[in-house]
């Protein structure tokens, strides 16, 4: 398979860049072709603002999604969200890589996500209707491929348990998970969290490093976590509620937007 790996994390010699490295061994070992955006190294530029928009007017009011729609249609983004749209229609698997960060990723790769996902590419894709509102959640431009985190935590892993105090790490990434990867269409893998690191030591290391390489080596077979498509029947359109009748009574928030029993977490 084709691997896309964005990696976000300002020092190589960190723990997230050895287990970038460690990722990329076993995928390459496992003959998979791989490509890396490293998005520090690469000094990306991650506020979206005029200078995204070349051929806009200087007097014209700066509307954001706007200005992305008509510069993706006319193929006038700039260069570097180009690459990046390229790598993305290249890979079959997409992989983020970051240490969490006050409860997300960190700024430089929401902006990556801020700038590469373009109207037109991945949102304001598909027919508006009574029975179908945009390719979206299951459905879009980036269907058919697969998606997974790499992520790092401060925090133990009880802490983010279904009662620990941070919240369930399942809550804390469904804006990822949910709102990022599924909504432009991949099927998105629980993902590959390491806990407590920041008191590693070589055996916590290793130990780490040998789950990351079971996950590389099992990408094409892993169940996805079992989100609802939005266009499949199970909401309501325009209102995009979850029919009633559906999903566990008792549950509310973002596990109503799982389909039975899953591979979540
Ligand atoms: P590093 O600091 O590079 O390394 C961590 C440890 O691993 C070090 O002790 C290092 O010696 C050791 N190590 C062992 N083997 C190796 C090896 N082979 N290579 C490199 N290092 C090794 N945590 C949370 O849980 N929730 C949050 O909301 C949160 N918010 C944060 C916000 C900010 C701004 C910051 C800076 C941190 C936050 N943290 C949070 C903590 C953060 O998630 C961790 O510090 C981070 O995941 C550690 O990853 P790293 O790659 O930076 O580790």
């Amino acid at each position: 398979m084709k691997i896309l790996l964005v990696f976000a994390h300002p020092e190589p010699r960190s723990l997230n860049g050895a287990l970038r490295d460690v990722a990329i061994q076993e995928l390459e070992a496992q003959g998979h072709e791989v490509r890396v955006t490293d998005l520090y190294a690469e000094g990306w530029k991650s506020e979206v603002d005029r200078a995204d928009f070349p051929a806009l007017a200087p007097e014209a009011r700066l509307r954001p999604a706007a200005a992305s729609g008509e510069a993706f249609a006319a193929g006038a983004l700039t260069a570097d969200v180009r690459a990046e749209q390229e790598k993305l229609l290249w890979a079959d698997v997409l992989i983020l890589q970051f240490p969490l960060w006050w409860y997300s990723m960190p700024a430089i790769l929401k902006g990556w996500v801020d700038r590469v996902y373009a109207y037109g590419f991945a949102y304001g894709v598909g027919e508006h209707s009574d029975s179908h509102w945009g390719d979206r959640f299951g459905e879009g431009t980036l269907a058919g491929k697969r998606a997974m985190l790499i992520v790092t935590t401060g925090g133990w892993e009880e802490h983010y348990a279904t009662r620990g105090v941070n919240g369930p790490i399942e809550d804390l990434l469904f804006p990822i998970n949910h709102g990022i990867l599924y909504y432009p269409g991949y099927d998105v893998l629980p993902p590959f969290v390491a806990y407590r690191v920041d008191r590693f030591d070589a055996a916590g290391f290793e130990s780490a490093a040998e789950h990351l390489r079971e996950r590389m080596r099992t990408l094409a077979t892993t169940p996805p976590i079992p989100y609802r498509r939005q266009n499949g029947g199970d909401y309501l359109i325009p209102s995009l509620q979850l029919r009633s009748g559906l999903g566990d009574p008792g549950a509310t928030g973002f596990a109503l937007h799982l389909n039975g029993e899953g591979a979540a977490g």
